[in-house]
């Protein structure tokens, strides 16, 4: 069944999931308030959806890919949408905001997914107080178009018939889905917490640069060496999971984030989207 998909937030997420959605016949509409990254998400789809048909992994022609996907300053005000899925910054207050506002603007019908990395979904959700069992979790991993892997988060409230719905989504777009429970960092990000942390606390002490870090990882079989995947994630996306862990876990000092992570936001260096993190790129 072609679904109609709305994507909150065109950031690395927002565009990955858009592209799989319109790859897999659906159409995708995101909704991002900032211009630039309007522009920048465009170029991004069309991009790769030119590089998937040169390599021969998809079968259409670009503008029929680009015919099922719109991109917008704000949500359409009809309700003909499948699914709403979020995937703005990881703060909070403005997810809760978000959710707030989809509650109000969508009837029941319409299934609402956070794409959160850590932040508990009831929490998301706390002023969704119209149909919170349409609302869940859907966590994508990056990049969407070659990571199989969805979690399916079920937190309180969350229908069986959301369940299903997400799963035959997931399905839909060739992937696959997982149930986890609503906990920090789900399943995925908890197990990973440790993989960036105590990689950030030996740089520190000494024990090796972090390029030698990753080598030595990667010859271990790890696919990406911790530094490589903090600049792909995003180290101040990297950092806001960190904290919101940290902080769900009435701070357990295993998930404590670490002061040079900080100081690499601050300092602009986010990783590959912003040109430099721990490497450089062109
Ligand atoms: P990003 O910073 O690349 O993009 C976020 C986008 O949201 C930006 O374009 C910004 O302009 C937009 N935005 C800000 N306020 C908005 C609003 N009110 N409405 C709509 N859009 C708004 O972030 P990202 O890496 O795509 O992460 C998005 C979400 O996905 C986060 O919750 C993150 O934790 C999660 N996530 C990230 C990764 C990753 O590897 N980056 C992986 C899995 C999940």
């Amino acid at each position: 069944m072609t679904m109609r998909l709305v994507i909150i937030g065109c950031g690395t997420m927002g565009t990955g999931i858009a592209e799989v959605a319109v790859v897999a016949g659906h159409t995708a509409t995101i909704i991002d308030p900032d211009n630039g990254a309007r522009t920048r998400a465009r170029e991004r789809i069309e991009n790769n959806l030119r590089r998937g048909i040169e390599k021969g992994r998809i079968k259409e022609p670009l503008e029929t890919y680009l015919g099922r996907l719109a991109i917008e300053s704000a949500p359409p005000k009809d309700s003909k949408v499948h699914w709403v899925i979020e995937a703005a910054p990881e703060q909070v207050d403005l997810k809760e905001a978000i959710f707030q506002d989809l509650d109000a603007r969508y009837g029941p019908e319409v299934w609402l997914a956070s794409n959160t990395s850590s932040i508990a979904i009831s929490r998301i959700k706390a002023r969704a107080s119209r149909h919170p069992e349409r609302i869940g979790g859907l966590h994508f991993f990056n990049p969407v178009p070659r990571m199989a892997l969805v979690e399916i988060v079920r937190s309180m409230d969350t229908s069986d018939a959301y369940l299903a719905a997400a799963k035959a989504l997931v399905i839909s777009l060739s992937k696959t889905g997982i149930v986890v429970p609503d906990r920090p960092g789900f399943l995925v990000n908890r197990v990973a917490r440790p993989y960036y942390l105590e990689a950030l606390r030996m740089v520190e002490e000494g024990v090796a640069p972090f390029d030698v870090v990753d080598r030595i990882m990667e010859g271990a079989g790890f696919p990406m060496g911790p530094f490589r995947v903090m600049d792909l994630v995003g180290v101040d996306v990297n950092l806001s999971v960190t904290q919101s862990v940290f902080e769900q876990t009435y701070f357990d000092e295993r998930y404590r984030p670490h002061p040079l992570q900080e100081q690499m936001v601050h300092r602009g260096y986010w990783g590959r989207k912003r040109g430099r993190g721990f490497y450089r790129y062109e």
